[in-house]
């Protein structure tokens, strides 16, 4: 159990580290592994001799089931897996035996898709099984991160949206009133807070985007006095006065 929780710590670690393509190989190597552990410590739990290729002939050199028997001795015990589940973890250990025996180049959105279907199954299999909580396991930076990274688009900017709800809520009431939400510059959406309620500095204009956290300042529009970023005049000005010079 001890190697499995190092697996997994390790693997998500080089995940959010990702500074160079060895950090998403090992990535992926280590949940593989943290994957098989935390299977096999599920399948002793039902009897100690049953990872064991023969258990009639269980010793110190003896040969323990490969993957799918793990598995299937995992469903004859009764733990249950639906189809997608078993494919995808079948899909993650034939990445792990093509890493460690050839050397190959997987495409980047492969793995990292790779490595979000192993930690998601992770995340709820070790929780029901063994009442261990990645979330808790992690600090709050890293588990949001690391959830982000592994999430769709669409996902993430579900996750980007229920944090800044988050933050507004912890706000005071007379501060939040005050509040107003802006439409980021670089990615579009409408996730950022003015004014920004993780900014430490009092009265600050800068501002961070809760969706792709690019940082921005936030003015009032030279032309109508509306809120607006980046130093310039705000869209609908830049529309008008566009339109006037034609
Ligand atoms: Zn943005
Ligand atoms: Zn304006």
């Amino acid at each position: 159990m001890e190697n499995a929780l190092d697996s997994l710590d390790e693997g998500i670690e080089r995940f959010l580290l990702n500074r160079r393509p060895s950090d998403l190989k090992y990535s992926v190597l280590h949940i593989a592994q943290a994957v098989e552990l935390f299977l096999k410590a599920r399948l002793v739990r039902e009897h100690p001799l049953l990872i064991y290729v023969n258990p009639a002939k269980a010793g110190d050199d003896q040969k323990t089931v490969d993957f799918d028997d793990l598995l299937g001795r995992l469903i004859a015990a009764g733990v249950n897996f639906d189809k997608s589940t078993l494919q995808d973890l079948r899909e993650l250990q034939r990445t792990r035996n093509r890493l460690q025996h050839h050397r190959i180049n997987l495409l980047e959105e492969t793995v990292r898709s790779q490595i979000g279907q192993g930690t998601r199954f992770l995340e709820g299999f070790i929780e029901r099984e063994f009442e261990i909580s990645l979330k808790d396991r992690l600090s709050k930076g890293s588990y949001t991160a690391f959830q982000k990274a592994i999430s769709s688009y669409a996902e993430s900017l579900q996750l980007a949206l229920a944090e800044m709800q988050d933050d507004l809520n912890s706000l005071a009431e007379s501060v939040r009133r005050k509040a107003a939400i802006l439409q980021c510059d670089f990615c579009g959406n409408g996730t950022i807070i003015y004014p920004d309620p993780t900014s430490t500095a009092f009265n600050s204009c800068d501002v961070h985007c809760y969706f792709c956290n690019n940082r921005s300042t936030v003015i009032n529009c030279p032309e109508c006095d509306e809120l607006t970023l980046g130093g310039q005049l705000c869209e609908a000005c830049v529309f008008i006065l566009s339109n006037r010079a034609l």
